[in-house]
């Protein structure tokens, strides 16, 4: 089974994704953490979508589909849960092709719904373990008191750069103006299901899973 999560910067399609690795043993692709890994080890290509990346603007069709593409060869026969990617309509085209030369195809697409308001709040207030990469929020999930990851014991934790108000507000306007479309677009191919994704993290796991079954 191969699915697309579908929702705007701090919707929490990294969460849910880690979730069914874990549970479902399905291969993440994240196009976003392809891209910071790049970045951070000063590839030719992450230093040169560093500056794109950290403004919030999207990085172009080309490097992020030979990315999936390379994934897609390297994990053959896995089932794919697609993270942050397509972004474009080009994207979600190629990314129908790439599938098809390998004799599968996409079978749902989660529309994760969540408030403008509650998204702001949610980007400016997380943070990862930058040993594990446990996800913490300063309002659902604050780091232990004691500092501690709770997963590794790791004391030292990363915020990402385009984590701030003036890129968020950047890249929200680059999700409504060229990512929405997919909505459409995959409705119309009778792939789309949509989730409220502002209750519990555990919930909005039960309402994928009841989509996956
Ligand atoms: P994310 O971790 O998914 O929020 O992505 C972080 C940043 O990486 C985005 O703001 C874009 O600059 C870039 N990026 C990630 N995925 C894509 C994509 N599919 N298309 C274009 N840019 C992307």
């Amino acid at each position: 089974m191969n699915i697309v999560l579908l929702g705007p910067p701090g919707g929490g399609k990294g969460t849910q994704a880690k979730i069914l690795v874990e549970e479902r043993g399905m291969v993440q692709l994240s196009t976003g953490d392809m891209l910071r890994a790049a970045k951070t080890s000063g590839t030719a290509m992450g230093n040169k979508v560093a500056a794109v990346m950290d403004a919030g603007e999207l990085v172009t069709d080309g490097i992020v589909i030979d990315l999936i593409a390379e994934q897609l060869d390297k994990n053959s026969g896995g089932e794919f849960i697609f993270d942050g990617f397509p972004r474009t309509l080009a994207q979600a085209d190629a990314l129908d092709a790439l599938l098809t030369s390998k004799g599968t195809h996409l079978n749902h697409v989660i529309e994760m719904q969540v408030d403008d308001k509650a998204l702001v709040n949610r980007v400016t207030s997380r943070s990862t373990c930058g040993s594990c990469g446990e996800g913490y929020n300063e309002i659902s999930k604050p780091i232990p008191s004691n500092g501690s990851c709770s997963k590794c014991g790791n004391t030292d934790f990363q915020r990402r750069a385009d984590d701030n108000e003036h890129s968020f507000r950047i890249r929200l306007m680059a999700y409504y103006k060229e990512t929405s479309p997919l909505i459409g677009y995959y409705h119309a191919k009778n792939l789309l299901s949509s989730v409220d994704g502002l209750v519990e993290i555990k919930q909005v796991k039960e309402s994928i899973l009841s989509v996956l079954s």
